[in-house]
């Protein structure tokens, strides 16, 4: 019986993490959440898996990377698309890292937070959004996709071979 306790407690505790990972290279995380006319993707991801470090540059090659990464990022409609039918336009793109300050600890994992928002006339016929970011940054693999809007909540997984999440 011990064992059976200790055994349902590993089991828990390793389904957990696996539920939740934090910094994992190659993966990346993704909020969407619809509230009336807004559109709200929040994006959080490894540096490694957008530009290959996660140090501040050292060297001009190093800078050069980040600013290219930094504007991929920014062209919001290429990195995400909102069901045309809902006739979103983009009313932002927020970045936001250690690195891009210039303040990213030496020797330490750092990620990426990026936030993008719309303004839908017809948020009714929102129904999926695909992203670019697969075919941007070959480093990242998988994005878990977190979704809360009127029709509920809903979670899944995109990959570079199924890049559109719906609802
Ligand atoms: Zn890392």
């Amino acid at each position: 019986m011990k064992n059976f306790i200790f055994g349902l407690f590993f089991g828990l505790t390793v389904a957990f993490v696996h539920a939740a990972p934090k910094h994992v290279h190659g993966e990346a995380r993704l909020e969407i959440s619809l509230d009336r006319e807004q559109l709200v993707v929040a994006l959080e991801s490894p540096l490694d898996s957008l530009l290959g470090f996660e140090h501040a540059p050292r060297n001009a090659a190093e800078r050069q990377a980040l600013q290219v990464m930094a504007a991929k990022l920014k062209q919001a409609s290429q990195i995400f698309v909102p069901s045309a039918a809902a006739q979103c336009v983009s009313t932002g793109v927020e970045l936001d890292s250690p690195v891009l300050g210039g303040k990213a600890e030496p020797g330490g994992h750092n990620d990426l937070d990026a936030r993008y928002t719309w303004r839908c006339a017809k948020p009714e016929a929102l129904r999926d959004i695909a992203t670019g970011l697969f075919a941007e940054f070959p480093k990242l693999r998988r994005i878990a996709v977190e979704f809360a809007g009127p029709q509920g909540q809903r979670a899944g997984r995109l990959d570079a071979a199924s890049p559109r999440f719906s609802w």
